[in-house]
């Protein structure tokens, strides 16, 4: 989900999705699941419950153990079936209307519907559809879908659903509910992902395995990129109506927005991490006294690389847990501080000593920036930055918060230019083709058939980018955004 405007580096948002079908827990389940799933998303989180006779709403900003513990909200979150969201936005307000799931009485019935990803084309389509009558409550993505499938003629939900779908382009895992079935729906390159598990005979849909792991639910398999499932009381029914194309999974949930727990396509997030930085040791190796991640998110891969370098590996940054995550903060100079209200380095274990500093990703580099300075405080010797993964160049589209070009660190600068930057004694970043190796591909990235969506590195991106490559459609975005904060 995305709110507009589309091409502004505050608004690029990652979700998390979780739904539930025949379990009279519903609710709890859910909280718990998107609980589990707070990492892809701490603005705001929804939850819509189906009682057999109405839909019951409740959607808050901020995280779901603060909105979803309250025993009133969860008394009124009646009903055996529910979807699920939470919301990761950088925008500074947000705005209650674009919280997810979004809900519509529908021809045919109440639909809620909650999606993780991003629409590339969902301004332009929004335009033609306002220009037909089409009545807009937010400005998320998300609802083009809605208004879509609302103005389909097609016969059945499910058709009119995949009506909307096949109009549609960029990335989505949707779930939604209505009332007799919960649909889970996946894009055909599978850009995010979406995965089934089952409780005490339930069904259950989730964006990762650890909100699985969270209500005991047993892992049954990943929605296939390009199918729609289809729980009724009945049982299961699934589709793939989309023209066939070669799955391309986005590998940055891998390197950073996946929980380490979770599997992804029968792959440990965790396991890949440690050999990203097992690989990083061999192409990238230091002379080095120590390996020290940049928590939390450096750790799986400083552990492999202090494996394969056979460097001792220290926990010498300590991370206080009860700040949000950087990129949460909406303006450069909070994030700025954030980072220091976040780390504190534990000096004995660093005087005087070589480190290896590692983290899983360089984006604009200001986490970068601020930790090799608090190392350089602490009194390290020397400081060789690693990273778990290829330079970042290029903006992100498919709903992982990523700044326009421009802001990108490695966009405009080398590698020397952008080690004077952060200040380090060295720096070197995981190749493509490490990467790939790293994953069980031995010949590393297959040039013509790539298994992942890799654009952040590449610029090789699966699907058109419609109205982000639009001037006009630029334009209108930025009306959209003074409208949206006025309102
Ligand atoms: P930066 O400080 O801008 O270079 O961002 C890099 C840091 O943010 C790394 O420590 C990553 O773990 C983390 N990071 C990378 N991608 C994202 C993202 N999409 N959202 C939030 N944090 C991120």
């Amino acid at each position: 989900m995305n709110n507009i405007p589309l091409g502004d580096d505050k608004l690029h948002e990652e979700c998390g999705v979780f739904g539930v079908y025949g379990h009279e827990d519903a609710a709890a389940l859910t909280a718990l699941g998107l609980h589990a799933l707070q990492h892809r998303g701490q603005e705001a989180a929804g939850i819509v419950t189906f009682d057999g006779g109405k839909f019951i709403s409740e959607r808050h900003p901020g995280l779901v153990s603060d909105n979803f513990t309250n025993q009133s909200t969860m008394q009124r979150l009646k009903g055996k079936s529910a979807v699920g969201h939470n919301r990761y936005s950088t925008t500074g307000a947000t705005i209650q209307r674009n919280i997810q799931p979004f809900f519509a009485d529908l021809w045919g019935g109440g639909f809620a519907i909650a999606h993780n990803g991003n629409i590339t084309n969902a301004l332009s389509l929004r335009d033609e559809l306002i220009k037909k009558g089409s009545i807009f409550q937010s400005t998320s993505d998300t609802e083009t879908i809605l208004q879509l499938v609302a103005r389909s003629e097609a016969d059945r939900t499910l058709n009119r659903l995949v009506d909307a779908l096949l109009k549609i382009s960029g990335a989505w895992s949707l779930v939604v509910l209505t009332n007799k079935k919960l649909i889970g729906a996946r894009d055909p390159f599978g850009i995010r992902p979406l995965v089934m598990g089952e409780l005490d005979g339930a069904k259950i849909l989730a964006s990762e395995t650890c909100a699985l792991d969270i209500i005991g639910a047993k892992f049954i398999r990943e929605i296939e990129p390009g199918e729609i499932v289809v729980i009724t009381e009945d049982g299961e029914e699934s589709i793939k109506p989309f023209p066939n194309t070669r799955s391309r999974p986005c590998i940055f949930e891998y390197i950073y927005f996946s929980r380490p727990d979770s599997i992804l396509d029968g792959k440990s997030v965790y396991e890949c991490r440690k050999s990203f930085g097992k690989e990083l040791a061999k192409e990238s190796p230091a002379n080095a006294d120590i390996v020290v991640p940049v928590p939390d998110s450096g750790v799986p891969a400083a552990l492999g690389y202090s494996e394969s370098s056979g460097i001792p590996f220290e926990l010498s940054i300590i991370r206080n847990h009860y700040v949000g995550r950087t990129f949460i903060l909406p303006t450069q100079s909070n994030r700025q501080s954030s980072v220091k209200l976040k780390h504190n380095p534990d000096k004995s274990s660093i005087k005087d000593k070589k480190v290896v500093l590692i983290d899983d990703s360089i984006v604009r580099g200001t986490t970068s920036v601020k930790i090799v300075e608090l190392m350089r405080e602490a009194g390290a010797a020397e400081i060789h930055m690693r990273i778990g993964c290829p330079p970042i160049k290029f903006p992100d589209f498919y709903g992982i918060d990523t700044p326009e070009t421009e802001q990108l660190l490695a966009s405009s600068k080398d590698l020397n230019e952008m080690c004077s930057y952060i200040g380090a004694d060295s720096l070197g970043f995981l190749s493509l083709d490490g990467l790939y190796k790293a994953m069980g591909y031995k010949n590393g990235r297959d040039e013509k058939n790539p298994e992942y969506t890799d654009h952040c590195f590449t610029g090789d991106y699966p699907t058109p980018l419609n109205d982000y490559e639009s001037e006009k459609v630029q334009e209108q975005l930025s009306l959209l955004s003074e409208n949206e904060s006025q309102i």
